[in-house]
């Protein structure tokens, strides 16, 4: 095991860690099989991770999908909470254990299923495209699921000129612009008035009146989430690098700002990224997204000169270690729990997504 991720991460991980992760890595690998267990690993998992336990690795598309097509007892998902839970809804039959506890999201903690309902009283009849980084209750209210590598495709399936998008201001901002749609935020441009209480059998909801949609082309209704990573990178980032490396090849994820993503050469999802790098030939190449996912690109292609501009670690993925893996498939824990009626609906907006690819 040392041998096989030393050959690969040489460059990135020190020696003295790479021994202890290896060791590491034996043990879970042992456990794994006597468990009858898979373990799916996000791109954004830390590199000795990423090259040594996962049974699978990839975005959260490729991992839905490898978590409904599992035959394994056990799923272990070395991601975030919200990606655990789809392969829950995917695959109900099956324990699937996340290793921290602690391993959430900006984004998916954005927006709840009321703040969804609230939205659908708002604007009847719009549908709700709902990207994957948000949890079941509120998938459970969507009409359709997207990743950032297929949203633009999922709005475009639902043949509907206007559509509520959440909860990510700038994907949402991204796939906008992309189509020639305009995009408002209408849960920051009016607070909604408390709803009172009439003592005749719990709250009663004040319909608000529907917002007037007047743009020409389609029209967006987005949600001011953001992912606390991506959002960070900014215009003048790019600007100082290219100052310095005037051929470098700047990548984004579409969860930075749409000013971000237009200033670079190329935005797209986590695969898209990595397949770019894979298959162009720039001098040097600066990917706009979580630092660790930085590292695994540079470890799969040691030819290429990756820049790094790496203050970004997300505090959640960086939750899920090897060491918390390992626990995980020796004590049972943590494991991913969805109400039957909610796993109904949220799994059937996720089903659509994936017929659409
Ligand atoms: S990188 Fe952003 S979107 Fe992904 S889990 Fe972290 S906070 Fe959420």
């Amino acid at each position: 095991m040392y041998d096989k991720m030393r050959a690969k991460l040489e460059k990135v991980v020190p020696d003295v860690e790479l021994r202890i992760k290896a060791e590491i890595a034996v043990e879970i690998n042992a456990l794994k099989a006597e468990r009858n267990a898979v373990i799916l690993g996000h791109n954004y998992m830390e590199p000795a991770l990423f090259y040594s336990i996962p049974d699978f690795v990839g975005d959260s598309l490729d991992l839905s999908r490898k978590a409904a097509q599992t035959d394994k007892d056990v799923i272990v998902f070395c991601g975030v909470r919200f990606m655990a839970e789809t392969a829950k809804l995917l695959n109900p039959t099956k324990t699937v254990l996340l290793p921290s506890e602690k391993a959430g999201c900006s984004l998916a903690a954005s927006i709840t299923a009321q703040d969804v309902r609230d939205l659908k009283a708002r604007f009847p009849g719009v549908p709700v495209v709902t990207y994957v980084n948000t949890y079941a209750d509120v998938k459970a209210e969507s009409d359709i699921c997207c990743t950032s590598s297929n949203a633009m495709a999922v709005v475009e399936s639902l043949k509907s000129d206007k559509v509520i998008f959440l909860p990510d201001e700038y994907l949402g901002g991204n796939v906008a612009r992309e189509m020639g749609w305009n995009i408002i935020f209408p849960d920051a441009l009016t607070p909604q008035p408390p709803l009172p209480i009439t003592g005749e059998g719990g709250n009663a909801l004040t319909p608000q009146p529907p917002l007037p949609i007047t743009g020409e082309g389609g029209m967006m209704i987005g949600w001011r989430g953001r992912c606390e990573v991506h959002e960070k990178f900014t215009v003048n980032d790019i600007q100082t690098v290219r100052a310095q490396f005037p051929d470098v090849a700047v990548l984004s994820h579409p969860e930075c700002s749409p000013d971000v993503t237009a200033a670079s050469d190329f935005s797209g999802s986590t695969n898209a990224m990595i397949k770019f790098v894979k298959e162009s030939k720039a001098p040097q190449y600066l990917v706009l997204t979580e630092c660790a996912m930085g590292d695994n690109i540079a470890a799969a292609n040691p030819e290429k000169d990756m820049l790094r501009l790496c203050m970004v670690r997300c505090p959640h993925m960086n939750t899920i270690t090897m060491e918390d893996t390992l626990s995980a498939l020796k004590l049972n824990r943590y494991v991913i729990e969805v109400p039957e009626d909610i796993r109904v609906r949220a799994a059937r907006s996720v089903q659509r997504m994936i017929e659409i690819g």
